[in-house]
Formats: structure tokens, C-alpha cells, sequence
């Protein structure tokens, strides 16, 4: 292997020591409030990584696990009380939602300044627009690895692989945007000549849902291969990336796990803190 590996971990850890630092020197702790509805293992296991990080760096958690029978109306009032209250800072509703429930209206419902998933449209709209605002927390993620490692993205050339609200559209976004200043290409299950496109790319994000999509004839030598992908086969975890095959050819990539996922969790957190200060 010839690849450098963006350690994600490890970049995590830094956040989250940044992060309990400025906490320590807080005297009011940050609260993040959780919102669970339903009983999908998946969205209980991911809720409780994100109770654990808060707690881990001094954030407070405020915890609302919901029956699936809940109302929209119903759902709409909880997060109306915590717009109100005072001890809560960030409020994050774990998506997908069950069936018959509106998870972009109650995401829709969140005040603003308390988004700390940085998906309302006020702060995707502050996003376009370049200007301060709460951001998503996978795409911070993407830009803060690569500045961890002095990956400067000034004048490069970008591909993206999907075009997600959550993912691909906002990290695209963010490259592009003045003081980040790459040339950004997004690209999507439409798109022609895919191979031939990402290796145009200085810097290739995978952002697919397809596993290990991205094989060693999509990438420019040296380039850097970032893997945002999450998917599981056979019982493991793999990336949207064949990595032991790109990282042949890649100047660096992100493993997964150990990439991508674990800068989303501390991405919240930095949000939480944002949020808590504003
Ligand atoms: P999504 O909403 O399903 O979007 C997938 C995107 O990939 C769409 O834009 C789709 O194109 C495009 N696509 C699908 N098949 C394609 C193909 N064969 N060629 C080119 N483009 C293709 O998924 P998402 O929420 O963005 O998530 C993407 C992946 O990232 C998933 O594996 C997810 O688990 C993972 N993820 C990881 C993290 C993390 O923390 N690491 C966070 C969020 C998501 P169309 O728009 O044309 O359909």
C-alpha cells in the first residue's frame, strides 16, 4: 500500500479534546437534547454514540425516547419545548423517522440556532449564501480531516459522488466556497463516464451507499480518496471505496471504519458547543 491513511479517529479525538477544553471553562454546561422515535436498533445504537461523546466532553443530554404512535402534532409540540427551553442548547431528531411521520418538517420545526445537524433550510440557505451558520455535521467532518492534514483544497479539482442534502450537496458546497476555493465537480447516479470524471479529480469523495464502488481505475495517482460510504456486507463494515485496491493508486484515503464516521460524531459536538455560545 502506498496511500497515507486519514486517520479519522484520531483527528476525532483532537475535536473532542478541543471541545471538553472550551466546556471546562464554561460555567453552563452546553445541552444537547436527543430525540429518539420508535424502536429501530440502528437509530437507538446511533443515539447512544452521540449520548456517550456528549458526555464524554461535558456536554449535558437531555433525552426524549418516543413511541412510534406518536402524532406529527404531537412530535411538533416536544420540539416546540425545546425551542423554549433555556437548558437547551442543540436538539438533534434521529432520521429516519417511522413510517407516517414528516422528519423534514420536525427537522423544519427546530429553532435555527438550535440545529446542531445543520439541516434546517435557514442553515442550508446560510450555506449557499457563504455565511456563518451551523453545518452539516458529515461534510464539516470531510473539510476538517483534510485541513488536519494540510490537504489544501485551493484550486484543485474536486469530484463528488452524490448529491445527498446531507452528504454530497453541502460538502460540495463547502469546497467550492470562498477561503476553501476548489473547483467542484457533483456527480451522481446520472452522470456519464464516472470513472473517467472522478479521475480527473485532485480530491474524490465517495458518497454513495454502494459498496466498494469506487475501484482503482476511478483514481488519478496521488490523488486523495475520502470515503464517506457506511455500508454493511457479510457482517462488516465497508466503505463506498475498494480501498485495498485504490489505496495502491491514491496519495491518501480515509479507511472505514476509522474514517469518515467517527469526524460526523465530532462534528456534533463542535456544533453543540457553537450553538451553546451563540
Ligand atoms: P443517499 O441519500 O442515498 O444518496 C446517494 C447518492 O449517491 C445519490 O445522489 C445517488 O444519485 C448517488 N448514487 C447512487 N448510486 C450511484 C451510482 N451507481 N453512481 C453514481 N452515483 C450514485 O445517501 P447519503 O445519505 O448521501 O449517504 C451516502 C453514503 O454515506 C451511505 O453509505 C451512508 O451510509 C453514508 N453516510 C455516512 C456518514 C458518515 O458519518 N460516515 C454519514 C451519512 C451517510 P441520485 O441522486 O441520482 O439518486
Amino acid at each position: 500500500m502506498t496511500a497515507t491513511i486519514l486517520d479519522g479517529k484520531a483527528v476525532a479525538a483532537r475535536v473532542k479534546e478541543e471541545v471538553a477544553a472550551a466546556v471546562a471553562e464554561m460555567p453552563r454546561k452546553p445541552g444537547l437534547a436527543t430525540v429518539l422515535v420508535g424502536d429501530d436498533p440502528a437509530s437507538h445504537t446511533y443515539v447512544r454514540g452521540k449520548r456517550n461523546d456528549a458526555a464524554e466532553v461535558g456536554i449535558r443530554s437531555i433525552h426524549h425516547e418516543i413511541d412510534a404512535s406518536i402524532s406529527q402534532d404531537e412530535l411538533h409540540a416536544l420540539i416546540d419545548s425545546l425551542n423554549a427551553d433555556e437548558d437547551v442548547d442543540g436538539i438533534l431528531i434521529q432520521l429516519p423517522l417511522p413510517g407516517g411521520l414528516d422528519g423534514e418538517a420536525a427537522v423544519e420545526r427546530i429553532d435555527p440556532r438550535k440545529d446542531v445537524d445543520g439541516l434546517h433550510p435557514f442553515n442550508l440557505g446560510r450555506l449557499v449564501l457563504d455565511r456563518p451558520g451551523l453545518r452539516p455535521c458529515t461534510p464539516s467532518g470531510v473539510m476538517r480531516i483534510l485541513d488536519h492534514h494540510g490537504i489544501s483544497v485551493s484550486g484543485k479539482r474536486a469530484v463528488v459522488i452524490g448529491r445527498s442534502f446531507l452528504v454530497g450537496r453541502p460538502l460540495a458546497l463547502m469546497l467550492s466556497a470562498r477561503g476553501a476555493d476548489a473547483t467542484v465537480t457533483l456527480a451522481h447516479s446520472r452522470t456519464v463516464d464516472l470513472a473517467d470524471l472522478a479521475r480527473s479529480a485532485d480530491i474524490l469523495v465517495a458518497a454513495v451507499g454502494v459498496p466498494r464502488m469506487v475501484t482503482a481505475d476511478f483514481v488519478a495517482p496521488g490523488a486523495t480518496v475520502i470515503d464517506v460510504g457506511i455500508n454493511r456486507v457479510d457482517g462488516k463494515l465497508v466503505g463506498d471505496v475498494a480501498f485495498d485496491e485504490v489505496a495502491e493508486v491514491a496519495g491518501s484515503i480515509t479507511p472505514v471504519p476509522g474514517g469518515v464516521g467517527p469526524m460526523t460524531r465530532a462534528m456534533l459536538l463542535v456544533n453543540t458547543l457553537t450553538a451553546a455560545r451563540s
